[in-house]
This record gives structure tokens, C-alpha cells and sequence, in this order.
């Protein structure tokens, strides 16, 4: 007697989990309460979208990058 071997179902199309890309890379976001500026990325990376002064509340920022285009 051979003991129970179950195959799984053949067929079954795995289809892969893509993420949305809703979020915009690059963005920075910075805590209304002290001012650090973090970005989206960084948030990802978090459990909870908290700032280490432990407030939660942000607002968007224009990034650290800023090209300057001087005018001739
Ligand atoms: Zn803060």
C-alpha cells in the first residue's frame, strides 16, 4: 500500500506578482514637525511611514537634487 502522495494540480499558471509603480521615485517628503527630509524610498523601507522624531505627518518636498539653469 502505497501512503498518500498528493501531486499538485498541474496547469495552474503562475502568474507573477508585479507591484504597482504608483509611488514616484525621487520624492522627498519632509516631517512637518522637525524638518527631516526623507524620501519615498526611504519610507518604503519602513514598517510605518514614521519620521524619527516619531511624527507622522509629512509633506512633500522638492528633492535635494536641484538643477540650476543659469540664465544667460
Ligand atoms: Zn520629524
Amino acid at each position: 500500500m502505497s501512503e498518500g502522495t498528493q501531486a499538485p494540480a498541474p496547469g495552474a499558471p503562475a502568474a507573477p506578482k508585479e507591484q504597482p509603480a504608483k509611488v514616484f521615485t525621487g520624492a522627498v517628503y519632509e516631517c512637518v514637525r522637525c524638518g527631516t527630509r526623507t524620501t519615498q524610498e526611504e519610507l518604503a523601507k519602513l514598517p510605518e511611514v514614521k519620521c524619527i522624531c516619531g511624527y507622522r505627518v509629512f509633506r512633500k518636498a522638492r528633492p535635494a537634487v536641484v538643477k540650476q539653469i543659469k540664465a544667460i
